[in-house]
């Protein structure tokens, strides 16, 4: 939902709980969602080497980065309450010991491992799962994103980076939400986020501290846009549905066409990172080919198009077969120039 808050589709689905992969998959939608279980694995295998033995590995990465003075650092895996792994019980577990080292003054330093944090987005409640979050003894939280494509040369996949800081940034804005709600300065988390990444492909790791400053600055505007999701409600018909209607034996039996039309009930924004994110992408895609929408090729596009929704609306402004809304008459005048030069380029050659 924090990778595009905009979307209402993605909001209500969130909101309720629902299960987006069965749901799509019986939409007849199924998107290949997410990593291959090798990637998985070797992200897990990779995690793993860095937080056991009391994340020895991850602590002398941090020595080194962040200059820890830290013989006494602590060290406290928070991914279950006496063995109940409940999300709200979990949450509330991380409240409390991050608040405690939150007003601990002095303290040496701690490793929260897998802590549960809380985001408001749309005016429900969102859980979070960070890596790891470093507590500093200059009164400073870390978020720490533990990620295993490789660095070459100090160099890693941009798309993947962009995304892993992203990530990252949602957590120090939640992190910072909590302690804003009990009283505590905000600022007590940095800006600056810690990617440990595999050196090359072996397992050896490295740490990078990354300015997340703009990201966190975006991710927190788009959240104040999030729609609210009693507005949303407002908006759908009352007897929709994402029921999937499981017969005796646990066969969900709706048809799909009923399914997707409910589904289509509600607004989405959709975008071609919803691909990376979303169960719901081949739905979403397929209904804005549908529509010959300009968000196929991207906020870029769609920006620049302020106020045309489709591609052929913009290539009927362009040749003048179609009279602009009040709205539309500079995108028109801009597309009608443009078309003008392709014209006469088109003359030349
Ligand atoms: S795939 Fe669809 S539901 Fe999911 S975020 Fe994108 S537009 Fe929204």
């Amino acid at each position: 939902m924090t990778a595009n808050p905009g979307c209402g589709r993605r909001t209500l689905l969130d909101a309720c709980g629902a299960d987006k992969d069965a749901i799509a998959t019986q939409a007849g939608f199924a998107w290949p969602f997410g990593q291959s279980p090798f990637a998985i694995g070797r992200g897990k295998s990779f995690e793993a080497s860095i937080t056991e033995h009391g994340g020895a590995k991850l602590l002398t990465l941090l020595r080194d980065l962040l200059d820890l003075p830290l013989p006494e650092v602590a060290y406290k895996p928070v991914d279950e309450v006496g063995g109940n792994t409940q999300r709200e019980l979990r949450h509330q577990h991380t409240c409390k010991l991050l608040l405690e080292a939150a007003r601990g003054g002095d303290w040496p330093g701690t490793l929260f491992d897998h802590p549960m944090l809380r985001l408001t987005v749309g005016g429900v409640h969102v859980y979070l799962e960070p890596d790891v979050i470093a507590f500093k003894v200059k009164d400073l939280f870390y978020v720490v994103e533990i990620k295993s494509f490789p660095v070459i040369d100090r160099q890693a996949d941009p798309d993947q980076v962009a995304a892993a800081i992203r990530q990252a940034s949602v957590y120090v804005i939640a992190l910072r939400e909590m302690l804003s709600a009990h009283g505590l300065d905000p600022a007590m988390v940095a800006s600056s986020v810690i990617l440990v990444t595999p050196k090359g492909f072996s397992n050896t790791p490295v740490a990078t501290l990354t300015d997340a400053r703009k990201q966190i600055a975006m991710l927190v505007r788009q959240l104040r846009r999030a729609d609210n999701v009693s507005d949303l409600l407002n908006e759908v018909p009352d007897d929709t549905t994402f029921d999937l209607r499981h017969n005796d034996l646990g066969v969900a039996t709706r048809a799909a066409t009923d399914l997707v039309n409910h589904l289509l009930r509600i607004e989405a924004r959709y975008r071609p990172a919803c691909t990376q994110h979303c169960e719901m992408a081949a739905l979403c895609r397929d209904e804005a080919v549908r529509a010959d929408s300009l968000d196929l090729y991207g906020t870029g596009v769609s920006d620049v198009f302020n106020g045309v929704d489709s591609a052929s609306t913009a290539r009927a402004l362009a040749a003048g077969t179609r009279l602009p809304s009040p709205d539309q008459q500079d995108v028109a005048r801009t597309l009608r120039r443009a078309q003008r030069l392709l014209d006469e380029l088109g003359g030349v050659a």
